[in-house]
């Protein structure tokens, strides 16, 4: 019988250091044998022990009453805005939301819902952004033209912020205003283990404040597949028929749960190590010539800087010449997360990388 090697991440090419995004995290062996050993059963018919299972230990973490376990983060997000709103609504988020940037334009096309843009300050707005938008309550019926809005969504940590952390006193204080108004909250959660080991604020504190919260076992955790949306028994029995109609049923899917099961239970800790990777890579880069790196602005494992001396698609290329792998954005923003498999040695190499190539640069346009 062939047997997987000892180590699957010795097994990837050695030389490529991948800080493309924490998603690249590959399962331990562990992991996967938990994965081989999962019982399964027909998802679809609310038959596989390893998704129930799933589902009832991340429903407790978050304090919530029901889970659901869905393919993807963005299927997550979709089929919140979806259960929450009715084609014609407006939801209200942050300009660089993930939910509104990054998931194919999904809210106008599955939900037909309406994007009311909040003027976040790395991904954080602020109540009275809130209140803005939402503009005086009226004490007339709502004049038949108006848009209604109906959903205010968060995201905690923040992707685009760089892994901003909200405090709960600004969810609070946002939510609340969202609340009053009579809307519902959803908070993009994908990275909410992240804010979790980084303030030592419990998730299930974070989730009180929200209707319903997506959860991501497949970035930091190092889960092969998959996200969970989280809320109250109701609105779950309602998300579980848009999950279906999004083609989100997935009969044995156990073999899958399982790998996020194990990182639900082993892998939340360990993202502190992470964090201080991210750290210790914007410190060691903090002087590169035409690097604009912000070190204090590294709250969790996502570092954002700018290059300023040449395109940052150009940037990325040269590193990748290198064996470093980076995500361009924009014309100057340049990602780089560690994750699990990424070693202290490995973070090491990414800064020699890094000091190499804007050294070279600097010279050649010196
Ligand atoms: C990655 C991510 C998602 C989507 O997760 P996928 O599983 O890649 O679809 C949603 N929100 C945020 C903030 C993310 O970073």
């Amino acid at each position: 019988m062939k047997r997987a090697p000892e180590s699957w991440q010795d097994s990837k090419v050695a030389s490529i250091i991948d800080l493309r995004s924490d998603t690249c995290s590959q399962p331990t062996d562990a992991m996967r044998d938990a994965m081989a050993r999962a019982p399964v059963g027909d998802d679809v018919y609310g038959d596989d022990p390893t998704v129930k299972q799933l589902e009832a230990e991340v429903a407790d973490v978050l304090g919530v009453e029901d889970a659901v376990y869905v393919p993807s983060g963005t299927m997550s997000n979709q089929i919140a805005v979806r259960t929450h709103t009715e084609p014609g609504d407006a939801v209200l988020l942050d300009q660089g939301a993930h939910i509104y940037m990054n998931e194919a334009g999904g809210m106008a096309a599955l939900s037909g819902t309406l994007p009311r843009l909040l003027p976040g300050v790395r991904g954080v707005f602020t109540a009275d952004d809130v209140r803005a938008t939402l503009g005086v309550p009226s004490r007339y019926p709502l004049s038949t033209n108006a848009t209604p809005m109906k959903l205010l969504c968060l995201e905690n940590t923040h992707n685009g912020g760089g892994g901003k952390i909200w405090s709960i006193e600004q969810i609070k204080a946002a939510t609340d205003v969202a609340r009053e108004r009579g809307l519902k909250t959803h908070l993009d959660g994908a990275r909410l283990w992240n804010a979790s080991v980084a303030t030592g604020v419990a998730e299930k504190t974070y989730a009180q404040f929200f209707d319903s919260i997506s959860v991501c076992f497949s970035k930091g955790l190092g889960a092969p597949v998959g996200s969970a949306l989280c809320g109250s028994r109701e609105f779950i029995k309602r998300a579980r028929r848009f999950k279906q109609q999004f083609g989100g049923g997935f009969r044995q899917a156990g073999i899958i749960a399982a790998g996020a099961l194990y990182a639900l239970r082993c892998n939340r800790a360990r993202l502190a190590e992470d964090h201080a990777h991210a750290k210790m890579l914007a410190e060691g880069i903090r002087d590169c010539p035409g690097l604009v790196v912000d070190v204090a602005a590294v709250e969790t494992n996502i570092l954002r800087f700018k290059v300023t001396s040449l395109p940052a698609s150009e940037f990325a290329e040269r590193l990748s010449a290198k064996g470093l792998r980076v995500l361009p954005g924009g014309l100057d923003g340049i990602r780089a997360i560690p994750y699990l498999n990424i070693t202290t040695a490995q973070i090491q190499e990414a800064i020699e990388i890094i000091r190499s190539v804007t050294a070279a640069t600097h010279a050649a346009q010196a």
